[in-house]
């Protein structure tokens, strides 16, 4: 589905005859399409917009000077790879003719289509895309902010600075010191995310710092994707390393004492690398667009329209998950792919036609080994929504260094899908 090209596309979605009849320039007046959020939803939608449909003008509006990737970040924190590699310029959407505007969106007039910018300024739309990721829900545990500020957590849960520095306070600790990393509870930004953490955290004490323990305080029960796989890693590669706890959710942290306070007892580390809950990006909040619980946003799966504001298109991580969906950079590659596709329908007048999509995700246990998961999501017309195929995916069979290497390549594969 990465390395997709249109022509497969169409074929997986039947959407052909549609589709090239919409993309010859044939809308009558240019159409305008802004998208807020140049990661892996609102970049590939952008690129998508522009190959299917040329008459078709769009402007991302991008806060960041370029992407920085989560996947693969956890190298970064391992030292098993640098910010270099995983940092693409917007250079590759300007050549689709994408307009990028570098500035923050602060507000949305659904009624006048209208965006508000930072720096000033209204940009006009026919049709929205927000694809802002996520935020934290800082206020659930008591302290975080003012530990952060601080310096004495992170959570490096957005690639870039925080991943540095979390590199570097992980390079400073004493060998014998005890990193602490805390999950929250499910759903939040990539399931197996924090477990390949773990794991490449743990390889890096094995090798540079024998000594250190890895202390997984997991507010969910239990590992809560490719479990077997993970704990068998930990219990070959870091037997008296890595320590798992579930039903161990944060409520606090205290910079002082360099604690993370569970509902039971308080825990002591040196490094505290605690994720808290998670919800839509902000602007999805001042855009009216949230749904459920005050943190995500529901959308119809045929268009990815949103179900609250009309003409809004809500990608990625910010949206209420179908069953089964992950929130991945995958997911959002895909969702996009899907807007895209319906927004050029809908310009036409025509109905969006449901589309297939599928989900991988590697996680490295170790620098050189790796394991996968896998998932196809269909629309169900009974249930309203995208379902996951039942028998249709699966997990590796074993951690192995192939899968490494279909990481790596699966990662350069996106970021030149989204980007490139
Ligand atoms: C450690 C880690 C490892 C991961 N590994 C994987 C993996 O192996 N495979 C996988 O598929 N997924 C992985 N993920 C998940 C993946 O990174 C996310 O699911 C993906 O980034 C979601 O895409 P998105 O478009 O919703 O948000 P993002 O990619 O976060 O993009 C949001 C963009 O919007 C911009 N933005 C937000 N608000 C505004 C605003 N108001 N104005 C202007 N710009 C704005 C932000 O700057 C950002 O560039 C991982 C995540 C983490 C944290």
């Amino acid at each position: 589905m990465n390395a997709f090209k249109r022509r497969d596309f169409l074929k997986l979605t039947g959407a052909a005859a549609a589709l090239s009849a919409a993309g010859c320039a044939s809308l009558g007046t240019k159409a305008r399409v802004v998208v807020v959020g140049g990661g892996f939803g609102g970049a590939t939608a952008a690129k998508y917009l522009r190959l299917w449909d040329p008459a078709i003008e769009v402007v991302l509006v991008e806060r960041q000077e370029s992407f920085v990737s989560c996947p693969i970040s956890n190298l970064v924190l391992g030292g098993y790879s640098s910010m270099r590699d995983i940092e693409v310029g917007y250079d590759g959407l300007r050549a689709h003719g994408v307009r990028v505007v570098r500035d923050e969106a602060v507000a949305v007039d659904a009624g006048k289509k209208l965006l508000r910018l930072a720096r000033g300024g209204d940009l006009s739309y026919d049709r929205l895309i927000v694809s802002p990721g996520i935020d934290f829900n800082f206020g659930e545990i008591q302290g975080y902010e003012a530990a952060m500020g601080a310096g004495r957590v992170l959570h490096a849960w957005k690639a870039g600075e925080q991943t540095v520095a979390l590199r570097r306070q992980l390079q400073d600790m004493r060998d014998g010191g005890v990193y602490i990393l805390s999950i929250p509870a499910a759903p939040y930004r990539c399931p197996p995310g924090p477990y390949e953490r773990a794991s490449v955290i743990a390889a890096y004490f094995k090798q540079s710092k024998p000594r250190s323990k890895v202390l997984v305080l997991d507010a969910n029960p239990d590992v809560t994707s490719k479990g077997g796989l993970f704990k068998a890693a930990w219990k070959d590669l870091y037997p008296g390393i890595l320590e798992y706890r579930g039903n161990a959710k944060a409520i606090g942290v205290e910079a002082a004492t360099a604690t993370v306070k569970l509902e039971v007892e308080d825990v002591k580390g040196d490094v505290l690398n605690v994720l808290p809950p998670q919800r839509a990006g902000d602007l999805a909040v001042k855009a009216g667009l949230i749904t459920h619980n005050n943190r995500w946003c529901d959308v119809d799966w045929r268009s990815m329209e949103s179900k609250k504001v009309p003409g809004v298109h809500v990608l990625g991580d910010a949206t209420l998950s179908a069953p089964g969906m992950p929130k991945s950079g995958s997911m959002a590659n895909n969702h996009a792919k899907i807007a895209a596709a319906a927004i050029i329908e809908q310009l036409s007048g025509r109905q969006p036609q449901p589309l297939q999509i599928i989900n991988t995700c590697y996680s490295f246990v170790s620098e050189k080994e790796a394991i996968r998961v896998s998932s196809v999501h269909q629309w169900d017309a009974a249930q309203g929504t995208l379902v996951a195929i039942k028998g249709s995916g699966g997990v590796s069979a074993a951690r192995s260094e192939p899968e490494a290497v279909y990481a790596w390549n699966w990662a350069k594969t996106i970021w030149a899908d989204s980007l490139g």
